[in-house]
């Protein structure tokens, strides 16, 4: 059986359509990962229109997540593709133009690594695509679509009270690496519903993009994930 066929019939991950002609969707894009790293990969169904959206995120994500770390992972991407997408992308083109250097603590030692000015809407965007795929690979659950999911950047460490808070009402727990251990996640399932959860991913490493312009000891960046109902009744 093809993978084609495997999810003929099934809702689409990201909006729930039903359609015979589903599309089989990789939760974390292969590009993000060097060849020899694509094995086992989270698959789940999507439609056509979500592939395409999620797709052109993952172009730019593929682009540019690698340049904003040193952790060999990353490196391996960019060795493998990295000149040629920036070739094939303007944007990133643009951006590149207006690098600058920034000192990160890697593994205890200062080390000077490329801030990179870019679009975090494009980043956070993925991930929220990311956040549903991971409910439906993992809880077989399609995220309701008046659902919020949203997605955004933080520190390691950030919103350690609020994330204990929600932690501590988790049901269930999954912990999941994505291309060898270039991707590390974690997710909390934690109302009486299979859909609402809370994601941390962090990626190479932990990420640095953005913070050109700044000196001295920057934490790496995760990116957070959270899955709601928009409006809880409370009755
Ligand atoms: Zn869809």
């Amino acid at each position: 059986m093809s993978r084609h066929n495997r999810f003929k019939g099934k809702p689409c991950a990201y909006c729930g359509v039903e359609r015979v002609d589903m599309t089989a969707d990789h939760v974390f894009a292969k590009s993000l990962f060097a060849t020899r790293k694509r094995g086992g990969l989270p698959i789940v169904a999507a439609c056509e229109a979500c592939n395409n959206a999620k797709s052109k995120l993952e172009h730019y994500a593929a682009t540019v997540l690698p340049m904003g770390s040193g952790d060999p992972a990353a490196l391996e991407v960019w060795d493998e593709r990295g000149i040629e997408r920036v070739k094939k992308n303007r944007i990133v083109r643009d951006h590149l133009k207006n690098a600058s250097t920034v000192w990160v603590t890697h593994s205890k030692v200062l080390m000077p690594r490329m801030g990179i000015p870019f679009e975090p809407d494009q980043i956070t965007g993925l991930f929220e695509f990311i956040a549903k795929g991971l409910v439906n690979h993992h809880w077989n659950a399609v995220v309701p679509a008046d659902y919020f999911v949203g997605a955004k950047f933080a520190k390691a460490g950030d919103e350690r009270p609020f994330m204990d808070r929600l932690v501590g009402h988790a049901a269930d727990e999954v912990r999941g690496v994505a291309g060898d251990d270039a991707v590390l996640y974690q997710g909390w399932r934690f109302l009486d519903d299979p859909w609402s959860s809370f994601w941390r991913a962090r990626i190479y490493g932990g990420l640095t993009l953005g913070q050109g312009g700044r000196s001295g000891d920057s934490a790496p960046f995760d990116i957070n994930m959270l899955v709601m109902p928009r409006s809880v009744d409370e009755t």
